[in-house]
């Protein structure tokens, strides 16, 4: 039997962060993580550089290129570039590597790591969380961190987050070289993929590939289809294995902590509706919960709901009006490109929601108030 201030079930890029944040500040920390090792993740890794606020560390290494350009296409033709303008605001990280670089900082900072292992039980005794796993080992913990991803097992445990989580269904794959990508820019492509897009971020040498649909419950399974719009981006000749994969997206404002439990990343459903940014949530949601989390050991607040209410307020608020935005902009595609891309500022302002300067709610409010001085001129 072992005790711990705090385990972490998974040890992703929510797992990984949280514990590092917790372990700089002295606390001991488990993290029980189910793979062995992951070789391949399937995740674009572009990232507003504005979140490198939320960490700890310098993840220049993780970073493989640094975007200037935003390009839209309408099946493959109809070129809209965005400029992004100030210094690299957006970047693409390997996140094999980027998850890698947080683990294995926090086990500097005297973190334990144990895998592949699955927890079994989880039951409470003497206001301490009592955790067994399939190792036969049990665990003892004053605070839970879940932070199991989409397929989360232990959110819908404690009941936190959407009863009926939602799902946006993604296709990835990573091939070798850039095809007619730009080192330096990013690709949209809308159009070919029913009630969502396909997208096209470059790593140092190869291209990180991604297919989702957001809405409907509609289908990837169109092969012909998947090949166009892979030739969309320039490749001609390509052999390509694919990862499936269900990925829990924001469905409404839900409690997201329970006495001395929190939930993260993914597995709190956080990740963007519209747009599957996930990782900008998964680093805020594992800041303010190492910060929740110290504030109670230190006394100053007596329960963690101040941990829920800062990711709605911050995360939560923008992400309702980015969820109004894809179920029309997915529904009505063609009519979405044309207002949400070809509009003369619309680039602009995906490249400000891209690069964390502007949230959906803001444009919201930009839309509804130009709505308002329209209608009284
Ligand atoms: C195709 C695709 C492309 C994407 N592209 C982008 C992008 O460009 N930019 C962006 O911001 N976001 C992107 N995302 C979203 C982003 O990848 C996720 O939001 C992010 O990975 C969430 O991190 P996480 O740590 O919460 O979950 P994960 O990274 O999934 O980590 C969960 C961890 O928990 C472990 N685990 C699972 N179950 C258990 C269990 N029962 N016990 C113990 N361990 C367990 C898993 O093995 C894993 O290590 C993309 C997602 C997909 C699917």
């Amino acid at each position: 039997m072992k005790g711990f201030d705090v385990v972490i079930i998974g040890g992703g890029l929510s797992g990984s962060a949280t514990a590092l944040h917790l372990s700089k500040k002295g606390y001991s920390v488990l993290i029980i993580e189910r793979e062995k090792f992951q070789e391949y993740k399937p995740c674009a890794g572009g990232m507003a550089s504005s979140m490198q606020r939320f960490l700890p560390l310098d993840i220049e290494d993780s970073i493989e290129s640094k975007i200037k350009n935003v390009e839209f296409r309408w099946k493959a033709s109809d070129n809209v570039v965005a400029d992004l303008t100030g210094e690299s605001p957006f970047w693409i990280v390997k996140r094999e590597k980027l998850d890698q670089l947080l683990l294995n900082e926090s086990l500097r900072n005297g973190s334990q790591i144990i895998r592949p292992v699955l927890v079994e039980e989880i039951t409470k005794k003497n206001d301490k969380w009592e955790i067994i796993c399939n190792n036969k080992t049990k665990y003892i913990s004053e605070f839970l961190v879940i932070a199991d991803g989409s397929q989360s097992k232990w959110a819908g445990y404690f009941k936190l987050g959407p009863r009926k989580p939602k799902f946006a269904k993604t296709i990835s794959l990573r091939l070798k070289g850039l095809g007619g990508i730009p080192q330096d820019a990013v690709r949209f492509e809308f159009g070919f993929i029913k009630y969502g897009f396909a997208w096209a971020f470059p790593l140092k040498e190869s291209l990180n590939i991604g297919l989702g649909t957001f809405i409907n419950n509609g289908s990837l399974e169109n092969q012909p289809l998947n090949n166009e719009v892979i030739k969309s981006f320039g490749f001609d000749d390509f052999h390509y294995q694919t990862v499936n994969k269900k990925l829990r997206i924001w469905n409404g404002i839900h409690p997201i902590n329970v006495d001395k439990v929190l939930v993260v990343g993914d597995a709190a459903s956080l990740c963007d509706p519209f747009l599957a940014e996930g990782i900008r949530p998964s680093l805020m949601s594992s800041f303010y919960a190492a910060e929740c989390i110290d504030l109670f050991l230190s006394g100053e607040i007596d329960d963690l709901n101040l941990y829920s209410q800062k990711i709605n307020d911050n995360w939560g608020k923008s992400m309702a009006w980015g969820r109004r935005i894809a179920q029309v902009f997915y529904r009505f595609p063609r009519t979405g490109y044309q207002l949400g891309v070809k509009r003369k500022t619309a680039p602009k302002r995906i490249a400000q929601i891209l690069s964390g300067e502007m949230s959906y709610e803001d444009i919201a409010k930009r839309v509804i108030r130009r709505l308002l001085t329209k209608s009284e001129t």
